[in-house]
């Protein structure tokens, strides 16, 4: 029986419903296969968690309050609608535990009034310790045997805490003998996402939406053979949907094309979910929980179709642009190497940047969140040459969108930008920078953001609605 690890996301857990759901196809797949089931807290329960955290770190006792009560009526609610005695009994008895631990940590936090990302980690992955427990426990009432495992068990991390990092040596090791025993004896382990723990047994968490990273680290793990990532979308989509409604599911991706579409923030799959696949070839399909008749969006290393040279197009809607001159005859490369060797040291991303040989100037194109953190660096690194003005000040541009055009497929067809920037002007937008990668895998560029929706929806009609386009899929689905 072939293994597949089923990553269930926030609202295919949502409420009593969605748990129901998605536990009948968990147990109509495991007929069939062997299943590991990974999943998320129930959608939002993060993010009130940490509302909560920050609530009382700044004292707000009433604030704080709400969001336990809020928190803890969410899961009674499921609970209570979807399990029978005695497991009802039991795990609302556990989850109440977790629950008290979660207040007393608010408690401890109210005096503190502090919380480093270690500490934090302590009480972020809690919405998965209950929403596991909870999807265990129904999948053994509908007669499937689930066992809650608590990832910390089996996902071995370094201690970045907040951003953790697989040590796949270790997890390997871990998940083979704490899993495979299982699901020997036929049950059905649902592991806790987004958490796992260092060597040491600290808790960690992988980063926000990190539970697509658990699955894919513990299917390259296990040696599984797909790995199934259950949302609320029919796959990968040309666009993001809430953005574009004429978007339309892609049948096959590369795992290159997914990793780009991840990075410029389709949230559909988290960064570095990929890659634990990609390096064993393992497909990782993004299904829908809502339509699970529907196929979805199978990621391979290579696709068979014919497609379009453009396969997607998403955007970064908060970035920002730091440009950096020198004002002097200086070897610029030797002066922007230095930044770049910082920025890589801290681990911050540049979204794109544009540099000119003539002017000597560099442009980042940066996340807002990291741009406050980029000037300071810029300005503790050259702290002599801009006093000395071999560098000017840096520019800060605010308010703008990476928006990122990709496909495998771009390599090498020429017209590709002619049609592209034709689209963008045809909208009175103007550029504020462009790189196409040297890969020709991706086109970026940046616009003011207030206009990024028109120009996502504009460079998709380009791309993805004309008449010839539309014959070109109904060749390959046919
Ligand atoms: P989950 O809770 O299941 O992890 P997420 O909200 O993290 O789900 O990701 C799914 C969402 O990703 C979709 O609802 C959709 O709005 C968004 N999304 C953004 N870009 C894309 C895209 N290109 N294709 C599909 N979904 C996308
Ligand atoms: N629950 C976590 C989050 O909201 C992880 C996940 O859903 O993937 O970030
Ligand atoms: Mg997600």
């Amino acid at each position: 029986m072939a293994l597949i690890v089923m990553k269930f996301g926030g609202t295919s857990v949502g409420a009593a419903e969605r748990i129901r759901e998605s536990a009948a196809i968990v147990r109509n797949y495991a007929e069939q296969h062997q299943i590991v089931v990974v999943v998320s807290a129930l959608a939002g329960i993060t993010d009130i968690i940490l509302k909560a955290v920050h609530a009382a770190k700044s004292g707000a006792q009433v604030e704080t309050e709400a969001c336990l009560a809020d928190l803890e009526a969410r899961h009674l609610e499921a609970i209570g609608k979807l399990l029978s005695s005695p497991s009802k009994e039991e795990i609302a008895a556990e989850v109440g535990t977790l629950h008290k631990q979660l207040r007393d940590f608010c408690s401890a936090l109210m005096m503190l009034r502090s919380a480093t990302p270690q500490v934090l980690d302590v009480a972020l992955p809690m919405g998965e310790q209950i929403s596991a427990r909870i999807f265990a426990a129904y999948l053994k009432q509908i007669g499937a045997h689930g066992e809650f495992i608590d990832s910390g068990r089996v996902l071995v991390t370094d201690d970045k805490f907040g951003n953790a990092s697989p040590d796949m040596v270790a997890t390997r090791q871990r998940s083979r003998e704490v899993l495979w025993p299982l699901l020997k004896q036929g049950a059905i382990p649902v592991v806790t996402g987004y958490n796992g723990a260092s060597k040491s047994g600290l808790p960690t968490t992988l980063g926000r939406g990190g539970s697509d990273y658990s699955a894919t680290i513990l299917g390259a793990a296990l040696g599984s053979g797909e790995v199934w990532i259950w949302t609320d979308v029919d796959g990968v989509l040309t666009a993001d949907p809430r953005t574009c409604h004429k978007a339309k599911t892609l049948a096959e991706i590369t795992f290159a094309e997914a990793i780009e579409l991840a990075y410029y923030g389709a949230k559909v799959i988290h960064p570095k979910a990929i890659r634990p696949a990609m390096e064993l070839g393992i497909p990782v399909w993004i299904k829908n929980s809502f339509r699970p008749e529907v196929a979805g969006t199978k990621i391979v290393a290579h696709v068979a179709g014919n497609y379009s040279p453009v396969k997607a197009i998403t955007a970064v809607k908060q970035a920002a642009l730091v440009g950096l001159t020198t004002q002097r005859d200086v070897h610029f490369a030797e002066i922007f190497g230095r930044l770049f060797l910082r920025l890589g040291h801290d681990q911050t991303d540049v979204l794109f940047s544009t540099q000119s040989s003539s002017e000597n100037s560099l442009g980042l194109v940066l996340r807002e969140a990291d741009t406050e953190h980029v000037i300071q660096i810029i300005q503790h690194v050259f702290r002599t040459e801009l006093k000395h003005h071999v560098l000017a000040p840096p520019s800060v541009q605010r308010d703008i969108a990476t928006i990122v055009v990709l496909g495998e497929s771009m390599r090498g067809q020429w017209g590709v930008l002619a049609r592209l920037f034709s689209a963008v002007a045809r909208l009175n937008v103007s550029v504020i920078a462009v790189a196409q990668g040297a890969t020709e895998l991706n086109i970026c560029f940046a616009v003011p953001s207030a206009r990024a929706d028109e120009v996502v929806r504009a460079v998709h009609q380009e791309f993805f609605e004309h008449q010839h386009q539309e014959s070109i899929e109904a060749a390959v689905t046919a």
